[in-house]
């Protein structure tokens, strides 16, 4: 199974998390929330070679956390994959979206510095904000919006700039999120988890627990289910080439 998007630090037992994707042979891309929880995280990776590790500082941290953009920096020639990083509209956070916006305008800089990277974004409540960022900081790589749900016309924004998206068991039991689906460029989406913070349907998602999103990819392309995931493994490899001739 393919996660894009799994926070296996944040498991009650991250190594049992790790072990069990090693076990069922999942991809799953890594995300950090911090640039300090980075080596931690990478060690899971050990011996698992379908678990890359993702460089993150996620928006509702930035504000905390924003002194950490040198490590970010320092770190970032050890990896391809940036995540989990972008912008949080939600009004909690609207003291810190200046901060939010900084942090994320200097991530997207050094990642075009850097010669591109492949990164999972967080959009929430601030798709057009993200998609701003990035128009104005070029060159950064490849984006992929993760639980995508911005408006129609922020979608088709996205999709025209490029964007893949990542969709998971929890985005696509709504019919908002399903309608989304249908909307994305079939060629440019990737499954994911967001556990543990997504929720399946007995407690929070294990990694590669993707199945639910599967189903509804082979609803939305009207394929049967194999076949969306023989698709959704060509997506994977496409992106494969796509970062490595960036
Ligand atoms: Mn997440």
């Amino acid at each position: 199974m393919i996660d894009f998007h799994c926070h296996l630090d944040l498991y009650p037992d991250p190594a049992a998390a790790a072990a069990a994707c090693r076990q069922q042979g999942h991809y799953v891309l890594s995300v950090t929330t911090t640039p300090r929880a980075w080596r931690g995280t990478l060690a899971l990776s050990k011996g698992a070679p379908r678990v890359r590790t993702a460089l993150g500082l996620h928006p509702q941290l930035a504000h905390e956390r924003h002194g950490e953009l040198p490590l970010f920096e320092a770190l970032l020639p050890e990896t391809r994959y940036v995540g989990e990083v972008g912008l949080d509209g939600s009004p909690e956070l609207r003291p810190h979206q200046e901060v939010q916006r900084r942090c994320f305008d200097r991530i997207l800089a050094a990642c075009a510095a850097a010669g591109g990277r492949v990164l999972t974004v967080h959009s929430r409540r601030a798709a057009d904000a993200v998609l701003d960022a990035w128009e104005r900081k070029p060159g950064a790589g490849t984006m992929i919006l993760h639980w995508f749900t911005g408006s129609r016309r922020e979608l088709e924004r996205a999709a025209g700039l490029g964007c893949w998206f990542s969709v998971g068991p929890a985005m696509v039991r709504s019919s908002r999120g399903r309608d989304a689906l249908a909307a994305m460029p079939p060629d440019r989406i990737l499954t994911e988890t967001d556990g543990p913070f997504a929720t399946g349907l007995k407690g929070p998602l294990g990694p590669g627990e993707v199945e639910e999103a599967v189903a509804a990819c082979g609803v939305s392309w009207r394929v049967p289910h194999d076949e969306a995931g023989h698709r959704l493994a060509e997506n994977l490899r496409q992106l494969g080439e796509t970062a490595l001739a960036a």
